[in-house]
């Protein structure tokens, strides 16, 4: 029990600590879904000891601290936190609570919103003028920021009178600011040699608790309001839906992305939508917000310690996950270049199972200090391949790990290796079985000559039983060599040998960027065809020809003199452009 006493008091400073850097600094020490693990371990330890929670402990209470610089306000209402869920099972078991605790109504709606990742904010509305502004803080003793708040272009400084204002009201929101205001601001703050900001979060809290307002003023911020706190008097709507359309009427500013829902099936339905498009979204959220729509049956669900009973945040799938690295494997690119892979414990993003982050260079594993069997917190965006963020320092010390060596021979043929600046290349070309896979895979790419049916594994194998050697080796395949690949048969092969044929038409475009030529992507492709017309004059342009082209500097042009000096390539492309192949623009 000591040790279990133990681990709960460190798990609580950590996350104290934590908290003062998120909260305080605007600085996070850590990624969210460390701090989020951590919470998660103390919850389960809590769980199992209850007699060991304290008021104070970090699940009990609300996150924020204040800063000594600003004057403090305390809450009259206290400014909750949300529960969190991350399932749909967990979504139909909040329905399920509802509907118990209000058994006696026919039907429930909730009003789902965006759970926008910013930072709370309370607006004192009296006889409608703004007279104060507050953070959340710890939810009883928050930051005044009037001064701040003042300046934000979309928050009245009076609410439009439509006859129907409270003498004295709350109103609750968040602070916002939005991705392309933060790539700008933070972008500015490169140059000058300012304080970055780790996200739009941080950066919208760190623009706000500004001693000076006129920083506020010129950091763009936004806000959108969902709640109401202290009213002196009751003559509000009877629905938070209502309510939303009232805060419009005053001229408060609402997101427009509400959706009123009646049971789990539309939840889900407006979560799935959401999920689906929030990258559209300018502003920066983190799942959605479900509250029960009636007031009335509000209050009658109360509160536990730090969150209301009457609402929920769905969470969105993280974007971050923790995983650990197994190894690290060298892969050859297309052009000898060694790339460090690193090999993950499986780890689900949306359902799709990541299992490899790129580590780019040798740079990168200097950056991240990374050792084999570390924790690390890897991110995936979109369809891009996830990249190792940061590494969990504290695991290490409680893990086996190793160091990363880097190979001295070529992982794939053995030759040596080249090391210039962070960049090792295994200089065979062609002997190295893995770049002329690579080359080969390149050649007949959508892009290039846009072979259909030639897979990865195909090529793997032409190369490995020693059928294909050059790009104009594709070309002399026939039945015989190609059935004798694993699970072609005749039909399969004739399909290929077609497709091969046809691709022998093709663009000089298309063909330059075929070649592989390092730096040389389809567009560049493009006006080196464009200026040169054909390839003999290409072959034998000179470096100060090569920059008259549009978009081709010095390093490009030097790219291209060295792949035409090549001897080896000029053969191949003889070969391709004679009669016996045919290929032709
Ligand atoms: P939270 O931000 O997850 O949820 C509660 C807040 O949601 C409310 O206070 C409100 O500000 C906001 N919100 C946004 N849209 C809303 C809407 N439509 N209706 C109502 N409220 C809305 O909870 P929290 O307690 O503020 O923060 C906890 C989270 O912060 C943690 O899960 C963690 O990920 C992160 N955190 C990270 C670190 C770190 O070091 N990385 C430290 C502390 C906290």
């Amino acid at each position: 029990m000591e040790n279990i006493e133990q681990k709960i008091k460190k798990l609580r400073e950590q996350l104290r600590d934590w908290d003062l850097f998120y909260y305080v600094e605007n600085f996070p020490k850590v990624s969210d879904v460390e701090y989020d693990v951590v919470m998660m371990q103390l919850r389960e330890l809590e769980t199992q000891y209850p007699e060991l929670i304290t008021a104070d402990s970090p699940t009990q209470s609300v996150g924020g601290k204040v800063q000594n610089s600003f004057s403090k306000v305390r809450h009259k209402v206290p400014m909750l936190s949300l529960d969190h869920i991350f399932e749909d099972d967990s979504l139909l078991a909040f329905d399920t609570r509802v509907r118990e605790k209000l058994k006696y109504y026919d039907s429930i709606n909730y009003c789902c919103e965006l759970k926008l990742d910013g930072l709370a904010v309370s607006l004192l509305y009296k006889n409608g003028e703004l007279i104060l502004a507050a953070t959340r803080g710890d939810g009883t003793i928050g930051e005044n920021v009037t001064k701040n708040v003042r300046t934000i272009p979309t928050i009245p400084l009076r609410l439009k009178d439509d006859g129907n204002i409270p003498n004295l009201i709350e109103i609750r929101g968040e602070i916002v600011m939005s991705k392309a205001n933060f790539l700008r601001i933070n972008e500015t703050a490169k140059k000058e040699k300012g304080k970055v900001f780790a996200n739009p979060r941080n950066a919208a809290a760190g623009s706000l608790r500004q001693i000076d307002p006129t920083i506020t003023a010129n950091r763009s911020l936004n806000c959108f309001c969902y709640g109401v706190g202290l009213i002196d008097k009751e003559t509000l709507p009877t629905s938070h839906w209502e309510l939303l359309q009232q805060f419009k009427k005053w001229g408060l500013p609402v997101s427009n992305i509400i959706c009123l829902c009646t049971g789990y099936n539309e939840i889900i339905k407006f979560y799935r939508h959401i999920h689906n498009t929030r990258h559209l979204l300018d502003f920066n959220i983190d799942g959605i917000v479900i509250k029960v729509d009636s007031l009335l049956q509000q209050q009658q669900l109360g509160f536990i310690t730090r969150a209301p009973r009457w609402a929920i945040a769905y969470k969105l799938p993280a974007k971050e996950k923790l995983t650990i690295v197994k190894n690290v494997e060298f892969t050859v690119s297309r052009n000898g270049t060694i790339t460090p892979v690193a090999r993950l414990e499986p780890v689900l993003f949306s359902g799709t199972s990541v299992s490899n982050a790129s580590l780019h260079n040798l740079n990168e594993i200097k950056r991240l200090g990374l050792m084999i069997g570390d924790t690390v917190v890897i991110r995936r965006a979109g369809h891009v391949i996830p990249q190792i963020v940061n590494i969990v320092m504290a695991q290490r010390y409680t893990k086996k790990t190793s160091p990363i060596i880097f190979p001295k021979l070529c992982p794939v043929c053995g030759s040596k290796l080249e090391k210039e600046k962070n960049t090792i290349s295994c200089i065979a070309g062609l002997v190295c079985d893995a770049q002329r896979k690579e080359k080969l895979k390149h050649f007949i790419s959508r892009k290039a000559l846009n072979v259909n049916g030639i897979g990865n594994k195909i090529i793997d194998q032409l190369v490995d039983r020693q059928l294909v050697q050059t790009t104009a080796d594709l070309f002399r395949l026939n039945q015989d060599k190609l059935t004798s690949l694993d699970r072609i048969g005749h039909k399969s092969a004739q399909k290929l040998l077609d497709a091969l044929e046809s691709a022998k038409r093709t663009t000089f475009a298309r063909f330059i960027y075929a070649l592989g030529i390092r730096e040389v992507g389809e567009t560049k492709a493009a006006y080196l065809a464009d200026y040169y017309i054909n390839i003999s004059s290409l072959m034998v342009a000179d470096i100060t020809s090569l920059i008259n082209v549009k978009d081709i500097g010095i390093i490009v042009a030097t790219n291209v003199r060295n792949f035409f000096n090549q001897q080896d390539n000029i053969a191949v492309i003889n070969d391709l452009l004679s009669p016996q192949i045919g290929l032709k623009w």
